[in-house]
């Protein structure tokens, strides 16, 4: 079920107070083709029709003008060419998924030096209305400054001049301390996140940075730094990220303590950020499995036609997380039927998985937490989430 406010927040103000990008190399080229265009256009217009000498001579004068202005223009851009001409190299890679919607899709794979934590994706979404310009809205900067510092210079590259909010949609490193990166480039641009997502940051962002700098290395972590959210938003807004309203949904205790989603349901496009996972074993440390599953089960209600996780993906990419977590808590309810323990469990393998990122290293983490949820529930008599296993005693 979707939780949803009577009320349509917009979120006005904050594009009244988002932060401009400058180009200038593009903004200039722009301003060229504008003027270009505005002085010869007249002179088409006029072209045969205007038989009077007056007439003429503001035709000439027009055209004359026109010529100065695209000398002028020249001259400032030629010597800015290999600016313009460098401005688009770099790591990134924006792709169009959807309507105004560009990812910059992460590796499946678990976080290590070669990736730099780039495992999850940064989404961009663009709203471009003639009255307010264009504004960017970017959903999880990535794991580190340079990583956020790359992606800026994509989207100036790409978008030039641009206001900017950020969203962080939970409270892990490889998500949320590419803010720095945004913040060092301006320090008011917003950036939104739930209220829990702000608190768990607070309370673990710095040593998830200790940890991030421990696998990825001083040099990638070089001038990160945790930068908090200072917008909430909470479940039941919709923001205009685009030219339709995204609504904003949160889930408590599923993959994280909060996990923010963003739907928008004319396309069926649903940005699922840490709830889904694509060929890669859940990150369970400090999730639930019920908790999970019945996340994925109110996405799952949605029908989404695309579904954006670590990459471009569909409803498939929910069920296969699900599947797995279903089969997570089978395995675990199993043992507690049969009177094993925690350890013996976790040694057993889950075939259908051992081919995904991360298996060897977290299932029987995995397990073991899976079990520590479950087994209070057990003892009281509870069902699982998901059906009850058959246990062939
Ligand atoms: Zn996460």
């Amino acid at each position: 079920m979707i939780q949803k406010t009577s009320h349509y927040r917009q979120h006005a103000a904050l594009s009244r107070a988002a932060p401009r990008i400058a180009d200038p190399p593009r903004a200039l080229a722009r301003v060229c083709t504008v003027f270009t265009l505005r002085q010869t256009r007249p002179a088409l217009r006029h072209n045969g029709t205007q038989r009077n000498k007056s007439a003429a001579r503001t035709r000439a004068l027009a055209t004359w003008l026109g010529r100065v202005l695209r000398a002028i223009c020249l001259a400032l851009l030629l010597p800015m060419l290999p600016a313009l001409g460098q401005a688009c190299s770099g790591p990134v890679t924006l792709r169009h998924v959807a309507p105004q919607v560009w990812i910059w899709a992460g590796q499946s794979e678990d976080i290590h030096p070669v990736n730099g934590g780039h495992v999850s994706s940064s989404v961009v979404l663009l709203h471009d209305t003639h009255e307010q310009g264009r504004r960017l809205t970017v959903l999880d900067p990535g794991p580190h400054r340079r990583h956020g510092s790359a992606l800026l210079h994509a989207i100036r590259c790409r978008w030039g001049d641009a206001t900017l909010q950020l969203i962080n949609s939970h409270a892990h490193a490889e998500h949320v301390l590419g803010n720095a990166a945004f913040r060092a480039a301006d320090p008011d641009v917003p950036i939104l996140a739930t209220a829990s997502t702000i608190e768990q940051m607070r309370a673990h962002c710095p040593d998830c940075l200790r940890h991030l700098e421990q696998m990825l290395g001083p040099e990638t972590m070089r001038g990160t730094t945790i930068v908090l959210p200072d917008r909430r938003v909470v479940a039941g807004d919709r923001l205009r990220l685009t030219a339709k309203p995204w609504e904003v949904l949160e889930f408590e205790r599923a993959h994280s303590l909060s996990d923010l989603v963003l739907w928008e349901p004319e396309h069926r496009t649903l940005i699922a950020a840490g709830l889904v996972y694509q060929r890669r074993l859940p990150v369970l440390a400090q999730g639930s499995v019920s908790g999970w599953i019945r996340a994925l089960d109110r996405l799952l209600a949605l029908r989404p036609n695309q579904v954006i996780a670590a990459t471009e993906g569909d409803v498939r990419d929910i069920e296969s997380t699900r599947a797995y977590l279903c089969d997570l808590e089978a395995v675990v309810w199993r043992g507690l039927e049969l009177g094993q323990d925690a350890v013996a469990v976790g040694q057993l393998e889950m075939p259908r998985y051992t081919g995904w990122a991360g298996y060897r290293t977290r299932h029987t983490f995995n397990v073991q937490r899976a079990w520590r949820e479950l087994e209070p529930l057990w003892m009281r008599g509870d069902r699982p989430a998901c059906s009850a296993p058959d246990i062939a005693r």
